[in-house]
């Protein structure tokens, strides 16, 4: 049954684009997230070794009070605001924005992935190694730490929009040509990493697993077409394209809950992103089964913007030229209780 629905989702061509494009990044972190771990430890170790009266200072140790939330961090200790200090040095877009909130700073001067995680996008708090990040975050840390200036840049954040816009399709889909161009680009940053052993494997499996059509085979209800077996490099069984669209789903879901916990107000267009994510859910009845705490959540998310939006709505028809209290009335709709929420 689980098969046979995956199959008709399967149908469509460019679901099964983006969801082979959700892959293809998998296989890329997998064959980065070794190197992108030694090099921060090796980058970790040069700081110290370079500035170890400020870095490290005998005897001295952040009592835990310095605590970032979100993009803001005033370090209470003097530790803290030198390591603040050295990770903007090494930080390629000074002026841009950090999520201090991703990092614990009492653990920069012995813990290299709490360095990294200056450099990456919200969400991190609790990802402790690389092998427990996604793609995002690697290919972050590399655009945003002066220490990878070595990868040619101007690939990385290519495959980084790239990944953007295939997490914020709000159908989940993508189009035939998109993913070649994808495959082009996600190619091009191999190469430039080509030293590291692990990548061209990656890339010998990304061109397998985009050029296989990812038929589903559903036990009596058709026959393997010949020669199938020979292939099994190439074809995967649908329990495992099952597994790898459960993770993308999980991960665009990750993605949604914490759009929300940043943006009080949600544009029209994250709100069908999740309108659209629950619609999917809900045609997808083995998907459902497994994601029904995330179903609920998604629902209880809509209601909630709902509701926000139309007391917005009713205090601009009672105030109608009073621009100003609306400007009060969005600020008091900000401190509604985000917490029941997620
Ligand atoms: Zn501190």
């Amino acid at each position: 049954m689980a098969l046979a629905e995956l199959a008709a989702r399967l149908n469509c061509a460019e679901y099964k684009n983006w969801v082979k494009a959700g892959h293809c990044l998998v296989l890329l972190r997998d064959a980065l997230q070794r190197f992108a771990g030694e090099q921060l430890r090796a980058f970790h170790r040069q700081l110290l070794a370079r500035s170890p009266a400020r870095l490290a200072p005998p005897g001295r140790l952040c009592r835990g009070r310095c605590l970032p939330r979100g993009r803001q961090f005033q370090s209470s200790c003097s530790l803290c605001t030198e390591w603040k200090k050295e990770i903007l040095n090494h930080h390629t877009n000074r002026n841009g924005e950090v999520h201090w909130g991703n990092c614990k700073p009492w653990l920069w001067p012995s813990n290299s992935w709490e360095l990294a995680k200056a450099y990456m996008p919200r969400g991190q708090m609790d990802i402790s190694g690389p092998d427990k990040c996604d793609a995002a975050a690697l290919l972050n840390l590399f655009n945003f730490c002066d220490h990878f200036s070595g990868i040619d840049q101007k690939k990385v954040r290519e495959v980084i929009k790239c990944r953007n816009e295939l997490m914020h399709s709000s159908e989940m889909k993508v189009s035939s040509l998109w993913l070649e161009e994808f495959e082009k680009k996600i190619q091009n940053l191999l190469k430039e990493l080509q030293n590291v052993p692990e990548v061209m494997t990656a890339s010998t499996r990304i061109e397998k697993l985009l050029s296989s059509d990812w038929a589903v085979y559903i036990p009596g209800e058709e026959d393997q077409p010949d020669g199938l077996e020979g292939e099994t490099e190439v074809c995967m069984s649908g329990s495992q394209i099952s597994e790898i669209e459960m993770e993308l789903i999980k991960e665009r879901l990750k993605e949604i809950y914490l759009l929300v916990e940043e943006q009080e107000m949600l544009s029209e267009e994250n709100l069908t992103r999740i309108q659209m994510t629950k619609n999917f859910l809900k045609d997808s009845g083995d998907l459902q089964i497994s994601l029904q705490a995330d179903m609920q959540r998604l629902e209880g998310l809509e209601k909630e913007r709902y509701n926000q939006r139309r007391s917005m709505k009713e205090t601009t028809k009672e105030y109608p030229n009073q621009e100003d209290d609306e400007g009060c009335s969005l600020k008091k709709m900000k401190c509604s209780p985000k917490e029941q929420l997620l």
